[in-house]
């Protein structure tokens, strides 16, 4: 299993860098892991519309899911090879939240945009797309249906979505061969009270509870000082902790087993 950063920036998108969004592949089995602002520019240059197998947001937040509209808009006016409708994933309420958005553009584009992507959300359970098993898990994220992704394929990843620090995060993470995390925040730097987002400290602190192999830190903030972020969570994890950074692949192979 492999994964491909789509995006990485944290809440906005910073120079020439996208928001959430991350291919999983396992042979022709493909997921994308969010569809945030400029993720479509890059799904683009890694695969064709056609090759997708289904899209999973873990919440209803722009930076997680506004690239549908240029996604959808390309399913329904470009030239591809895709003639089914498109698997979306989203958490409750975000149906009508989509809607509601696209709503907004009226008319022709307004059902040209609703036409090729099939929302609905997200299967309790675990979800088998190709090759790939997909569970989600929910997360604390201010006040809003916020979901933590498993995908299962060879190797096991898990992607934390945005997330305060919470019991279900350790869970999901458990043995995780790749632990994609958020580190919105810096410990030193002052939190505010009702902080929706974890430290890159408690990244660190997430995957070593866990017991992850290794630890990639997403969703950090253009305005951030990235070195700081990497430094404070190597300072809790004792595994490879790396940057999540736009175009990079990772394996994701199964840790080996004990003879
Ligand atoms: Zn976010
Ligand atoms: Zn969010």
């Amino acid at each position: 299993m492999q994964i491909t950063v789509l995006g990485s920036a944290g809440t906005y998108p910073g120079p020439g860098r996208a928001c959430s969004g991350f291919l999983v592949e396992q042979g022709n089995s493909r997921v994308l892991l969010d569809c945030g602002v400029g993720v479509f520019a890059n799904l683009m240059r890694r695969v064709a519309l056609h090759e997708i197998s289904a899209i999973f947001v873990t919440h209803m937040h722009p930076d997680h899911f506004l690239d549908l509209v240029p996604l959808s808009y390309a399913l329904a006016y470009g030239k591809h090879q895709r003639s089914d409708v498109l698997p979306v994933y989203v958490p409750p309420g975000g149906k009508k939240i989509w809607k509601d958005v696209v709503a907004a553009f009226a008319g022709p584009v307004e059902s040209a945009i609703l036409a090729p992507l099939a929302l609905s959300e997200h299967p309790i359970g675990v979800c088998r797309v190709g090759a790939l098993e997909v569970q989600v898990v929910p997360v604390s994220h201010f006040d809003i249906p916020s979901y933590g992704i498993q995908v299962s394929g060879g190797g096991k990843l898990a992607y934390s979505g945005d997330s305060a620090p919470c019991p279900a995060l350790p869970s999901l993470a458990r043995g995780a061969d790749l632990l994609l995390c958020e580190a919105t925040l810096l410990h030193d730097d002052a939190l505010p009270p009702n902080r929706g987002h974890l430290t890159a400290r408690e990244a660190g602190q997430v995957a070593q509870e866990a017991g992850a192999r290794r630890l990639l830190l997403t969703h950090i903030a253009p305005h951030v000082d990235a070195r700081k972020s990497l430094k404070e969570a190597k300072g809790a994890f004792l595994g490879e902790v790396l940057l999540a950074e736009e175009g990079h692949t990772h394996d994701v192979p199964a840790a080996p087993q004990n003879p």
